[in-house]
């Protein structure tokens, strides 16, 4: 006979990772006036790469400013489109893959628009958005979680990924879309949408503080104990 599964372990781990976070950071709360409408999200990461988060916000309220409707991107001159998006670290790349994604969501919907998501489960909510020309998985579960869709999926950037590499709660060498598919099975079932981004933002300042790329600062970091990296180093390192 087969004994039931106990809860996962790291679920727990996650949990109070999250608490020792909010204890040292204090609550890193998203307001109500940033979630953008979902199209300004997808926008926003399709033509970030590399770039700062707020040049691409910028750059979103320069192109929903000059085009009046996300409709007539999809069908914006693709020089101008590029001068538009001077700011971003590759400006001819983001003009293309935005004007194919908003092409492609044309062609697959019959217009620019993402409601039908809502009648979708977030699981085929996130295929079919990572189908689209340019998205991957952060910015897919950027459009259904920090969105005004407020959806149960979880931002990882590259902060995230290191961190949660680190402490060995994802595999050393995991990508974006197996740390995905690592963590979200282990997020606390209580947690809501608003939870989940308050836990990436929290886990995004660690790395930013603390467990930076090179000589991470282990001997102050909030949550060493949970950490499998700081518990492999000799004694009296930092
Ligand atoms: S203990 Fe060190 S390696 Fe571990 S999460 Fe903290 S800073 Fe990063």
């Amino acid at each position: 006979m087969q004994l039931p599964l106990g809860p996962d372990p790291r679920s727990d781990a996650l949990a109070r990772i999250h608490a020792a976070l909010i204890a040292a950071f204090g609550r890193i709360i998203r307001p109500d006036d940033k979630r953008r409408d979902p199209v300004w999200v997808l926008v926003q990461g399709v033509i970030g790469a590399q770039s700062k988060t707020a040049v691409s916000n910028a750059s979103t309220d320069a192109v929903k400013a000059r085009y009046g409707s996300w409709e007539a991107v999809a069908d914006a001159d693709l020089g101008e489109l590029e001068e538009l998006l001077r700011n971003q670290t590759f400006p001819s790349v983001a003009a293309e893959r935005l004007r194919a994604c908003f092409r492609a969501i044309r062609d697959d919907r019959g217009s620019v628009d993402l409601r039908h998501l809502s009648n979708l489960p977030d699981a085929m909510a996130m295929d079919w958005l990572e189908a689209l020309p340019g998205v991957g998985r952060k910015n897919a579960a950027g459009v259904l979680n920090t969105s005004t869709f407020r959806r149960r999926a979880l931002v990882i950037d590259g902060h995230h990924r290191r961190v949660m590499q680190r402490t060995g709660l994802i595999p050393p060498k995991a990508d974006t879309a197996r740390a995905y598919d690592t963590l979200m099975p282990l997020l606390p079932e209580d947690w809501s949408a608003e939870d989940i981004d308050e836990h990436h933002l929290l886990v995004k300042s660690l790395g930013q503080t603390h467990c930076r790329p090179t000589a991470p600062r282990c001997a102050g970091c909030p949550i060493r104990g949970e950490c499998r990296y700081a518990a492999q180093q000799p004694e009296g390192m930092p």
